[in-house]
């Protein structure tokens, strides 16, 4: 017979095979958490054993399979319980993106000395919405509590990404009955304290956020939040890992949009949640708490199919691979770009996190700081990211006649990418929360979001330059 007959070694073997594989796995990514973060993000998960056993491809393979076959009923059956490490079906999991979620792990906990899983999503809104709709099962009052006037609540910054605001504001206020309770200024913490209370169930914050840039300080809104015996969740998908890891602060989940600055070249949309392990929850199971990123994978995800397309991780960990080079090259061009604008007589307001006078200044210089410094001087420096909004004198009109003249900055509804961006955010990612929630999140009409990417700085300035022009303005 030359078919493989099917026979069974027994539960008992795979469940061996299982610890063997973790054992491996686990050794792995303790040598991993040994390497500096551009080590990690070259190489990531996929180890010279990995490779070997991939006929030495010295890329990570794609796994375009939906699912895995299986030796007998006893390897399926300890696959699909979670028994053993398996990929099953690629709703649930698949190599490929496995590849790209330990790294995510990995660079996201770097520096840090607790562990952190990490689950990819098909979208940054995906990993958002997974990230927080857990904590709102069981709306109608806290825990211990019983009525419907103890509506559960959640504290957010209102500084936050559109399709954020809409999904906390829309799906889970108007349509679920949660209580929004807006943070006005991040900045305050006196602010924050006094939003929370028994019925919160949990603190969000974007930092620095899109697009006005605002940031808070993470160690100071962890502690308070953890008092409360919440988590904290927070975007850093400005920031990226390569300038700044919020769980090294405090934070317990951080949520991106890997379709930005991480997949620079536009060619994924994708998204991560990585949470530490052992996060306070008031709701939920105790695996919620303990290992919030599996438990998230085994059960949430697997049941709302928001899943990565394996094509896309490999899109994603292939721009991974330079992104703190990048962080490094882009924010110096941003900040010099932020310096010519705040000195243009044409302009009336810069946001960015680097500018001495900018209202977060303190707190910005604080927390984003370029992964393992200058290499020539082995010597720590702040690195302010790509992103930077302004406003010019004349109100929309002006904005938009500066918007329209630009040639070399393209205009699209899109940041972090190797080729600058520029969008007027009313107009577009923030056109849908209306004026009253653009004035709640800070993003005045004639604002123009500058996303600065890794063209020569000279020749962006001189765009800006000809834009802003005396010509009819
Ligand atoms: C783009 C963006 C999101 C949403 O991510 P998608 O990948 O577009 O779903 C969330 N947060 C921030 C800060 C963003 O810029």
């Amino acid at each position: 017979m030359t078919a493989h007959t099917a026979h069974s070694v027994g539960l008992q073997e795979y469940l061996k095979r299982g610890e063997a594989l973790r054992a491996a796995a686990d050794a792995e990514h303790a040598r991993m958490r040994r390497m500096k973060f551009d080590t990690i993000a070259v190489h990531g998960a996929y180890g010279l054993e990995a490779a070997l056993a991939n006929q030495g491809s010295l890329n990570e393979p794609l796994y375009l399979s939906p699912a895995q076959t299986f030796e007998s009923s006893d390897h399926l059956e300890a696959a699909l319980a979670y028994l053993m490490p398996a990929w099953t079906y690629s709703r649930y999991a698949n190599p490929t993106v496995g590849y790209l979620e330990e790294t995510l792990a990995l660079l996201e906990s770097y520096g840090f000395d607790g562990e952190a899983t990490a689950c990819a999503t098909g979208s940054g809104m995906a990993a958002i919405f997974l990230a927080t709709d857990p904590f709102l099962v069981s709306t109608q009052g806290a825990v211990g509590t019983s009525g419907s006037d103890r509506r559960a609540n959640i504290v957010a910054s209102a500084r936050l990404y559109g399709g954020t605001f809409m999904l906390f504001q829309q799906r889970y206020g108007a349509e679920r009955g949660v209580e929004v309770r807006w943070v006005h200024d991040p900045l305050d913490l006196g602010e924050w304290s006094s939003r929370i209370d028994e019925n919160t169930r949990f603190v969000y914050g974007e930092m620095p956020s899109n697009p006005s840039l605002a940031v808070f300080d993470i160690a100071g809104l962890a502690e308070i939040a953890h008092g409360f015996g919440l988590p904290l969740i927070v975007d850093s998908t400005v920031a990226t890992p390569a300038l700044m890891r919020p769980l090294l602060h405090g934070a317990d989940i951080v949520v991106h949009s890997v379709s930005k600055n991480i997949a620079t070249s536009g060619l994924a949309i994708a998204g991560a949640l990585i949470a530490r392990h052992v996060i306070p929850s008031k709701v939920g199971p105790d695996e919620l708490r303990q290992d919030f990123a599996r438990y998230i994978k085994q059960l949430p995800y697997r049941d709302y199919g928001p899943s990565l397309s394996p094509f896309n991780a490999l899109m994603v960990l292939n721009d991974l691979r330079t992104l703190r080079l990048r962080m490094e090259a882009q924010s110096r061009s941003a900040m010099q770009v932020a310096r010519f604008l705040a000195q243009h007589p044409k302009v009336e307001g810069v946001w960015y996190p680097g500018l001495e006078d900018g209202a977060g200044y303190e707190v910005s210089r604080r927390y984003l700081w370029l992964a393992d410094g200058c290499d020539d001087y082995n010597e720590p420096v702040n690195r302010y990211g790509a992103l930077l909004s302004f406003t010019v004198r004349g109100g929309m009109p002006a904005a938009r006649q500066v918007f329209d003249r630009l040639q070399l900055i393209w205009r699209a509804a899109d940041l972090g990418r190797i080729k600058s961006l520029a969008t007027i955010p009313a107009i577009s990612t923030h056109q849908q929360q209306g004026a009253a929630g653009r004035l709640l999140a800070g993003v005045p009409e004639h604002l123009i979001r500058l996303s600065v990417g890794g063209e020569a700085t000279a020749d962006l300035i001189a765009d800006l330059d000809q834009a802003l022009s005396d010509r009819g303005l």
